[in-house]
């Protein structure tokens, strides 16, 4: 099964890069399946046997930038939700995880997936109906309130003009009182959301980072402007947005590169559409530097000095990480609307206080994330 047609991808879509789908035998069957190969006319498409099998054999033996050109269409045979692994040690937002797949077409310097993976090609659970069959379980069993992502182990836009399970999950979302779904990107591929019953239960998220950390560090991804004209696009769609400067990394001039993206965020999207704007500086388990440094040794920002935090992930120091969170939170706090819920990701109390966060705002952040997501109409 083997075709080579003309792609339909806008140029800068993410999912172009997609050159061969291996699909799981059991799953070649699935409705999903078929939709997402109908869709699928650029790539070469090749059945293989359902991991687990004594036949299988993983298809790819070969590298990460081999691997993001290859799409894996499978089963998940474990769970779909689960809490977000935040450590006990900083304080954490109460997120909670669909896992929809592994791996991305794009290609950051510091992804942490690279160091995770235990294959090197993308892969997409294609069994849905189990996916949203697990939520619906999850979402009448306790009338906690949940705020969930898709955006942990892969990126949620990135393969959506494939797989379109945006539209799947933004219209269930759409009539569920008691959760609210982000979808968290570096891409800009947005037509798909309009015209959605969303009904207000999404929000769309974009990571953003200082002006040469975009254009050195992250590959394939959608640049600066493309980014916020999306989220205006969504904005006007009636969606909640979010953003989220994670990774912070040090470099030369970080302050005014800082500066001018917030600046330029506040110019082409409106404040009041915002929920919520996160802080992380970079961290990173051991295991990633000499990966990432096989794979692009022109990248300086590994070379800069570290600390094993708690979580077992290098971290820059204390005082670096004070000062840079305290700079870009004094430029957010100009322009950003009151009812935004600015907030540090993995990070202590103590680092809170010296941030400039007032007194108890770091203990109340689940509460505080659940009412910025009611108050934003
Ligand atoms: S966009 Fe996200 S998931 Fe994709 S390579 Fe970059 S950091 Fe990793």
């Amino acid at each position: 099964m083997s075709s080579h047609k003309n792609t339909t991808f806008k140029p800068r879509d993410p999912a172009r890069h997609v050159r061969t789908i291996f699909v799981e035998e059991s799953c070649l069957d699935l409705p999903y399946t078929k939709e997402i190969l109908a869709r699928a006319g650029h790539a070469d498409i090749r059945p293989i046997k359902d991991q687990g099998q004594p036949e299988f054999k993983l298809p790819y033996p070969h590298s990460l930038n081999q691997g993001k050109q290859a799409l894996l269409l499978c089963r998940n045979r474990g769970h779909f939700f689960k809490p977000c692994p935040g450590t006990r040690e900083y304080r954490c937002c109460d997120y909670q995880v669909l896992n929809i797949g592994m791996n991305c077409p794009m290609d950051c310097v510091y992804c942490i997936l690279q160091a995770y993976l235990n294959n090197p090609f993308l892969s997409f659970f294609v069994n849905v109906e189990d996916l949203l069959a697990e939520l619906d379980l999850a979402l009448t069993r306790t009338s906690q309130f949940w705020r969930i992502g898709t955006g942990e182990f892969t990126d949620s836009m990135a393969l959506d003009t494939l797989t379109g399970l945006s539209c799947i999950l933004v219209e269930y979302m759409g009539d569920k009182s008691t959760a609210i779904l982000e979808l968290k990107t570096k891409s800009a591929v947005v037509d798909q959301l309009k015209g959605l019953k969303h009904g207000g239960r999404t929000i769309m998220a974009w990571s953003l980072n200082s002006g040469p950390i975009m254009a050195g560090e992250e590959f394939r991804t959608a640049s600066l402007d493309e980014r916020l004209e999306a989220a205006a696009r969504c904005a006007s769609w009636g969606y909640k947005l979010a953003f989220h400067f994670d990774p912070i990394i040090y470099h030369d001039g970080w302050q005014q590169g800082y500066e001018k993206t917030i600046n330029r965020l506040f110019d082409m999207v409106p404040a009041e559409k915002i929920v919520w704007i996160s802080m992380g500086a970079l961290r990173f388990l051991p295991a990633l530097r000499p990966i990432a440094l096989t794979r692009f040794p022109k990248s300086r920002f590994f070379h800069e000095e570290f600390i094993m935090g708690l979580d077992g992930k290098y971290r820059y120091f204390r005082s670096l990480r004070v000062e840079m969170y305290r700079h870009i939170l004094e430029c957010l706090k100009c322009r950003a609307s009151p009812d935004t819920c600015i907030y540090l990701c993995m990070e202590s109390d103590e680092i809170w206080r010296e941030s400039g966060f007032a007194a108890g705002e770091s203990t109340n952040l689940p509460e505080a994330l659940d009412l910025a997501t009611q108050k934003k109409s």
